[in-house]
Parts: structure tokens; C-alpha cells; sequence
């Protein structure tokens, strides 16, 4: 499929540390509804809430998983 190379950048692509290239690239390939990636993705929603969790112990936003999840189901 040709997307081995985004696994590694979805916590980035989350957190909107990615190039603009990077993230127009990650974003047309969700939108194309790759199985792998949507699922992966989600995994990467999670590590990124959690690291959100470990790494600002002052406030954690629980609906910044939500909203990040929610995002993902628009089509
Ligand atoms: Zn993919």
C-alpha cells in the first residue's frame, strides 16, 4: 500500500508537529481511507493523549481525545 512510511509520524501528525508536507501527505492519505492507517492512527490518538496525560501534569484535556477521535469518522 505503499504507506509504511507514515507509521512512524502519526503521534506527529497529531500533535501538528509535521512539515505542511508531511501533514497534507498524512491527511490525503487518511482521506483515501486506508484501513491500516485509520486503525494505526487511532492507536497514535491514544499514545498522544496519554503522553498528554504523563508530560502536563497541571491539566490533561480528556476531550482532546474525543475530539481526536471524532475527527477521524467525518467524511
Ligand atoms: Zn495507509
Amino acid at each position: 500500500m505503499g504507506c509504511q512510511h507514515l507509521e512512524d509520524i502519526y503521534e506527529l501528525f497529531l500533535l501538528g508537529a509535521l512539515s505542511e508536507q508531511g501533514t497534507l501527505e498524512v491527511r490525503e492519505h487518511l482521506a483515501r481511507g486506508c484501513p491500516h492507517c485509520l486503525e494505526r492512527i487511532r492507536e497514535a490518538a491514544e499514545t498522544v493523549y496519554l503522553l498528554s496525560l504523563t508530560s502536563k501534569p497541571a491539566r490533561p484535556n480528556p476531550q482532546v481525545k474525543t475530539k481526536l477521535l471524532h475527527g477521524l469518522h467525518k467524511k
